[in-house]
């Protein structure tokens, strides 16, 4: 089913925000990316012409089997139909430009291509969802390494803070994260992001 939106989670595991010097967060920052982002496992990533510094992040991705609204912790996970492994391609320069502006990152996140996910499988497949090893190489080199017991908001508790404020839709997607190492991808580049238990995307980048 295709979904109506994709919610972002940034900040979420202690590491990258050290890395990337931001403040310990109260509550998640949450933006969204447009479903015109989608690419699968084997397509191109794409960079438009004058974009610099694209980079990777490593994501668990969560997909509704229903409707999700004022759900508590408890429930959340119930809502959770599959699970996927999903690469948040950022335009570095733009954000922090944005940032530092104080404008939104739309843009820097939104672009096309710049969601690479894997064919979804079935939550109960994965295992304990919240003890998967996050794996990112570039070229075979690799760049992430994390487990999605290091986040700072676990998953239920995102799913439930979520639906305070937001209806998600049957296929809507909530990504949820990513660990340290994120890095510039450059075109002939290859980008494997693998989550245990969940499977292997594989992507090349090439300029537009
Ligand atoms: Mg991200």
């Amino acid at each position: 089913m295709r979904p109506t939106k994709i919610v972002c989670v940034g900040w979420n595991y202690r590491s990258h925000i050290k890395e990337l010097k931001s403040k310990l967060p109260e509550e998640p920052t949450i933006f969204f990316k447009p479903v015109s982002c989608l690419i699968g496992n084997g397509d191109e990533i794409i960079i438009p012409k004058g974009v610099t510094n694209v980079q990777h992040e490593v994501e668990l991705a969560l997909i509704y089997g229903k409707e999700c609204k004022h759900v508590s912790e408890s429930d959340a996970m119930g809502y959770i139909s599959h699970v996927a492994v999903f690469n948040d391609v950022s335009a570095r320069d733009l954000q922090w430009k944005a940032r530092d502006e104080g404008n939104t990152w739309d843009l820097a996140k939104g672009m096309d291509t710049f969601g690479p996910m894997s064919e979804p499988i079935p939550k109960e497949s994965a295992g304990d969802l919240q003890n998967l090893e996050l794996e990112l190489t570039v070229n075979d080199e690799v760049r992430q390494k994390g487990n999605t017991a290091n986040m700072i908001f676990t998953l239920p508790w995102l799913v439930s803070y979520v639906s305070r404020y937001i209806t998600m839709c049957e296929g809507d997607i909530l990504i949820t994260g990513t660990p340290e190492g994120v890095s510039e991808i450059r075109p002939g580049d290859t980008v494997v992001a693998r989550i245990q238990n969940i499977g292997t995307l594989t992507n090349k980048v090439r300029s537009e």
